[in-house]
């Protein structure tokens, strides 16, 4: 029911809130709940157990589940006798004791059963005369053998007779070589061994066929009454399944409640509007991981109307993926109806929680890690609304740094610019290029993953703080990561270079292509994504830093604009 929840959050606010009344009522009762909980522990999956009867294939151990599960719902509804919350009511509501059929289980199946049916273990006995009458053939048949094996010893005079059984020849007497000269004449040799031969007697033969048909009718007639217990379990399908209902919203509204307390959540706040204003919030499963002491809460502003994109940056490491996932973990949590890991949070309702993040590829559907991550970009900008949340991790790392950043910058435009799609968005990058946005777009926030930089070490404080950063010390990473110091050395000299900080003879044997860093144009136009209008040109024109530019790169930089300009 927790997937189930989960997989199909609610989107209407009044039901949420009654799940959420239903919490908060359980979170204050704890000793109640704890009761309940311990009694829905040694309750089984009905739901399970009716798929498998009414298919024929249940097994012992399924029936003797329905039988253990009835037998406390009793107890289950007097605890649940005193909810107040509408929702809880309902629950205990659809918990029908079905007294008719936990009566019959009681009845017909054997307190301690063997697993296997047909072994005649599985129904009690008095349940039925007939299959009573059939243990009793067999059991006083094992006594009739050890009083015909007596009588034939005396009869013979051979101490040492046996009646014996195997599956070949079914029951035999075994008469040792030495005393052979015994046997009497009515004996019919069946078989010789080294040391013994083995007979039967007319009357043995009787006695076996009286056996093995008393222990087929027992396999049949238990068979035969297990199948119409899965009937009877079949016939009564709707009630068990509105009781499994009731168990399961009860369990699961019950673990929310559990982990609400355990873990210090708070109740949500469900906004008729669409903003999002989550105070210390925190990854439900991460600070599990790392213990809730060492987990950095941060909060989260989402404003369609003010902040609806928040592009985030910072360094690797730094917790950009899990601040997202939180987000939209809380979000979910809070459509499902559950408290949530904050100290506060208001949130409006979402449509759909879009995600673009991770890397991974379907080779067998011929899509590359790129185009996959394409597929979805697609996804998010044809279907999502201007009610939905979207996360974007990393969009367009997948390709060359010009067309992952030019894709990247064109999606935020999008958006933004498009009232359809105007959802609350959450955009982590390593493209710093991208926080240039927030200058232009005016429903775009900047956010920074703090960091405290020593003179020999970085420290990630993991703290989402307004800003930007511009770097990614991700050399660092791959340090931490072992890889192997010359690379490290060689791509600290590199990254200096690619920043401009490197001498010259260094910078040049880079090649322009590489120079990101260098390239004096101002970045936009670098990546021809303003529109040539002749006042912007102007001001892209006033942004050009002569000190980085060389006259013949100037010269190349008016040609293009006059190109532009002329288009
Ligand atoms: P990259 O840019 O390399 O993908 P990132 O910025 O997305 O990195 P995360 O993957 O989110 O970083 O986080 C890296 C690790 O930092 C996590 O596995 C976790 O151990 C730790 N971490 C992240 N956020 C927090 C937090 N708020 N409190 C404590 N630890 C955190």
């Amino acid at each position: 029911r927790l997937r189930d929840w989960l997989l199909r959050p609610l989107v209407d606010g009044k039901k949420i809130g009654a799940r959420l009344d239903a919490v908060e009522e359980l979170l204050g009762s704890g000793m109640n709940r704890s009761q309940i909980r311990e009694m829905l522990r040694q309750t089984g999956d009905l739901e399970r157990f009716l798929a498998r009867a009414s298919l024929g294939t249940a097994s012992v151990r399924d029936v003797v589940s329905i039988r253990e599960t009835l037998r406390r719902l009793p107890d289950l509804r007097d605890l649940t006798e005193k909810f107040l919350s509408a929702r809880l009511q309902e629950c205990r509501d659809l918990l029908d004791p079905l007294e008719d059929l936990h009566e019959l289980l009681e009845r017909a199946v054997h307190d301690d059963p063997s697993s296997g049916i047909g072994e005649g273990n599985v129904i009690r006995p008095g349940y039925s005369r007939e299959l009573d009458e059939l243990r009793e053939t067999r059991t006083s048949g094992k006594d009739y053998l050890a009083r015909l094996e007596a009588r034939e010893r005396q009869r013979t005079g051979i101490h040492s007779l046996k009646i014996r059984h195997n599956k070949v020849f079914g029951y035999f007497l075994e008469v040792t070589k030495a005393n052979l000269s015994r046997v009497p004449d009515d004996y019919t040799r069946k078989q010789t061994l080294a040391n013994a031969e083995r007979f039967i007697l007319p009357e043995l033969k009787d006695y076996e066929t009286k056996v093995l048909s008393a222990e087929e009718g027992i396999a049949d007639l238990e068979t035969e009454i297990f199948r119409e217990l899965q009937q009877a379990i079949c016939e009564r399908s709707a009630r068990i399944r509105a009781t499994a209902s009731g168990l399961a919203d009860l369990d699961t509204l019950c673990c929310l409640a559990e982990v609400a307390s355990l873990h210090r959540y708070c109740r949500p706040v469900i906004r008729a509007d669409r903003r999002a204003r989550i105070r210390e919030g925190r990854h439900p499963v991460l600070e599990v991981v790392t213990g809730e002491m060492d987990f950095i809460p941060n909060d989260t502003d989402l404003d369609p109307d003010q902040s609806q994109i928040l592009i985030l940056t910072g360094p690797n490491m730094g917790g950009k993926s899990t601040y997202l996932r939180q987000v939209a973990l809380l979000q979910l949590l809070a459509q499902i109806g559950s408290y949530v890991p904050a100290t506060s949070a208001e949130v409006g309702l979402v449509d759909r929680i879009f995600s673009r993040i991770g890397a991974s590829d379907n080779l067998l559907l011929g899509q590359s890690t790129f185009l996959r991550e394409m597929i979805e970009v697609a996804n998010i900008l044809n279907n999502a609304t201007d009610r939905s949340l979207i996360l974007l991790d990393e969009v367009g790392r997948g390709t060359s740094t010009y067309d992952g950043l030019s894709l990247a910058w064109a999606v935020v435009e999008q958006l933004h610019e498009t009232p359809r799609i105007a959802a609350k968005t959450l955009f982590a990058t390593h493209y710093h290029e991208l926080t240039e946005l927030a200058e232009t777009l005016p429903r775009v926030r900047n956010y920074t993953l703090a960091v405290r930089e020593t003179a020999d070490q970085i420290l990630f404080l993991h703290k989402v703080i307004p800003g930007t950063s511009d770097r990614s010390y991700g050399i660092h990473v791959a340090k931490l990561a072992g890889v192997p110091q010359e690379v490290i050395g060689r791509a600290g000299e590199l990254l200096r270079s690619l920043e401009g900080k490197a001498p010259e003879k260094d910078r040049g044997r880079l090649g322009n292509r590489l120079r990101l860093g260098a390239d004096p144009r101002p970045r936009q136009l670098r990546l021809g994504l303003e529109p040539p209008e002749p006042d912007r040109l102007r001001a892209a024109l006033a942004k050009i830093q002569p000190e980085r530019v060389t006259p013949l790169e100037a010269l190349k930089i008016l040609a293009d604009l006059k190109e532009r300009a002329g288009e």
